[in-house]
């Protein structure tokens, strides 16, 4: 079936919903989804969003904009990192007169609370910079965004699969995707395309990241001859549930939950003695790893315990002087928890049998989020060489993207900060393109490469592989080799372990040759992405000898600026993979040594 929009919008969270607000303000826009829309990743976001509001204490753009630099240990593009945090303010704005309940001060301004790395850069101290609406900040995001849309009347393709991004002669003309419901190919002709298709977390084991975040929309670009950008990049977030990956907010550590080994010391008093656990994600990942490599995980097993039990927090609270901003003592209650943080209340119990007001909670470091992505300026355009050559037509926006606002580590609240800022900014700028562009005409049988591979996929019931046991396999090398922790001859191993898992996968087995609802071969499809987007990660990780935030080398443990203060770019050109270097955009912070 074939449609035509001047914009389409491959992706429903929030960097997706924002932009076709915007998009659809000024030209025809539809949305793809292969998710129902309020089903994407952004639902599960719990923190907040950043934005230096200055509500409860003094705050400003510029400090955001710094502690942002310092968190990405210096390889955020600081042109970039200032546009987010200097619009973060009106955004925050825009939601809440949107409708956003967000949760409220006593004198009805939105309330904020702190979070990793968010600083007062003169005095040093937290700073309360995380917008929130209890534990369900995205959540809260995404329905206000979808209501918006439905009301502004975007059109939805609901639970559409996109497959291929056509481009003809350097110039983007649409999309080829695959209704769910029936298993038909539809191609839609645009002259503008943005990719808002999320993260890749299902790389790894333990990822606190949804069974859908696949790495659609980077496999797609490299097929495709686009590059990505600082795939080595990988955040951990520490507190992950043992085991389980699923994601305890740093808001735990904000309200004032601390880390505790098995000899009940709060270590990270000795990592990062005046931030403490409250320092940058990369910092406190990795003192989980050495607390447990030294013996001091809990029963000797490979994890911590996150205690946010008011004797234990009101201890500490006492003991570092914390005071409320009427200058008497900060306390905590049992009640305040249940108020502050009723989800993580609600998963320890579901999950762990824990009460988190009663009992610790057992938490290891979880596969969180992707820094790199698919390069794009800052009006979410991408640029596909080192030179930041624009790709007429295509978009990206979100945690697909690499703008760079997030460097080598996001701070906590700055990619719900990052969708929505981008998002609008990609929304505006299509708009613009798209009035001064004109239909461009489609390839002959735009789908015909897709269809071919679409059917040897179907065909395959014979296959002696299975997609289960081959992406069980994947996800071990990579979080065995591609982890916190990295050195030369693991990722050596990973890349060849990929490599012959991507030989398996020519040989899987599927069970449903049918075409309605086919979620048997749709799995193989995203299994296929993942592989391609686990080995650019491992390759771009072994090239790069330097530890910079969430890419830490044992071989090389130390920044290397003199040689490594770039950006990497991947590309995999018939099966070859090839990379090359940019510079990073500096402009008022010259790198120093993050001290937490
Ligand atoms: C558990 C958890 C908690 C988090 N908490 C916070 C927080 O408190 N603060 C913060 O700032 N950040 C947080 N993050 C990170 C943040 O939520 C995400 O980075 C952000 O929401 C991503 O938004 P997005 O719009 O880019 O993509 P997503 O919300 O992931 O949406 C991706 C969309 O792409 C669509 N899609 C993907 N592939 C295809 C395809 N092939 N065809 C069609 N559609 C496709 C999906 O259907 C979906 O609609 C958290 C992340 C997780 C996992």
């Amino acid at each position: 079936m074939y449609h035509k929009y001047d914009a389409i919008i491959v992706g429903a969270g929030g960097a997706g919903l924002m932009a076709a607000l915007y998009a659809s303000r000024g030209v025809k826009t539809a949305v793809l989804s292969k998710l129902y829309p309020t089903r994407s990743h952004t639902g599960t976001a719990q923190g907040g969003v950043g934005a230096a509001l200055g509500n409860h204490e003094e705050d400003n753009p510029e400090w955001h904009t710094f502690d942002t630099i310092k968190g990405s240990d210096y390889l955020a593009d600081q042109d970039a990192a200032k546009v987010m945090c200097y619009e973060a303010v009106d955004v925050v704005y825009e939601l809440e007169h949107m409708g956003l309940p967000f949760n409220r001060t006593e004198e009805g301004r939105i309330a904020q609370r702190p979070f990793g790395g968010h600083t007062n850069n003169v005095t040093k101290k937290p700073v309360r910079r995380a917008c929130y609406a209890a534990d369900r900040t995205g959540h809260m995001i995404l329905q206000t965004l979808y209501q918006q849309c439905i009301q502004h009347n975007v059109t939805f393709f609901d639970e559409f699969h996109v497959l291929d991004l056509i481009i003809e002669d350097g110039v983007t003309r649409g999309v080829v995707a695959v209704e769910i419901a029936t298993g038909e190919l539809h191609v839609f002709h645009a002259k503008a395309v943005l990719f808002a298709t999320g993260g890749w977390g299902k790389v790894w084991r333990v990822t606190s990241n949804a069974h859908t975040l696949t790495g659609d929309g980077p496999a797609i670009a490299l097929r495709r001859g686009i590059p990505l950008e600082d795939m080595e990049f990988f955040q951990f977030h520490p507190t992950g549930i043992y085991k389980m990956g699923i994601l305890i907010t740093e808001g735990v550590r904000g309200e004032g939950g601390v880390l505790v080994n098995s000899e009940g010391e709060r270590f990270m008093d000795r990592y990062a003695p005046t931030i403490k656990d409250l320092a940058s994600r990369d910092v406190v990942s990795r003192a989980i790893y050495l607390e447990v490599r030294d013996g001091r995980g809990i029963d000797g097993k490979d994890y911590v315990h996150l205690d946010v039990r008011p004797e234990t927090v009101n201890r500490y609270f006492e003991r570092d002087g914390i005071k409320n901003p009427d200058g008497t003592p900060r306390r905590i209650t049992a009640a305040d928890i249940e108020a502050k943080l009723p989800d993580i209340a609600d998963f320890t119990r579901t999950y762990l049998g824990v009460d988190p007001t009663l009992q610790p909670m057992p938490v290891q470091p979880t596969a969180h989020y992707a820094m790199g992505g698919i390069p794009t300026d800052i009006w979410a355009r991408v640029v596909a060489d080192d030179k930041n050559t624009v790709l007429p037509g295509f978009y990206a926006a979100g945690e697909v993207a690499c703008v760079s606002v997030h460097g080598a580590n996001r701070l906590g609240t700055n990619s719900l900060l990052d969708i929505i800022v981008f998002g609008k900014r990609a929304g505006i700028d299509m708009v613009r393109y798209c009035q001064e562009s004109d239909f461009l005409p489609l390839p002959k049988e735009p789908e015909a490469f897709t269809r071919e591979q679409w059917e040897a996929l179907l065909s395959r019931q014979n296959g002696r592989e299975r997609a289960a046991d081959i992406r069980r396999e994947m996800q071990n090398a990579m979080m065995d080799y591609v982890g916190v922790f990295r050195e030369e001859a693991g990722m050596k191993q990973a890349v060849e372990i990929l490599e012959d898992l991507k030989e398996r996968y020519r040989h899987i087995a599927l069970d449903d040759a049918g075409k309605r609802y086919n979620t048997d071969v749709l799995e193989a499809w995203e299994l296929g992405a993942l592989l391609d987007t686990a080995e650019v990660t491992a390759v771009a990780a072994l090239e790069r000898s330097e530890s910079r935030g969430g890419h830490y080398r044992e071989d090389h443990p130390k920044r290397d600026d003199e040689n490594w203060l770039k950006h990497s770019l991947v590309w995999a050109k018939d099966g070859t993979i090839e990379l090359d270097y940019k510079p990073v955009t500096i402009t008022d912070y010259q790198p120093k040594e993050r001290v937490y």
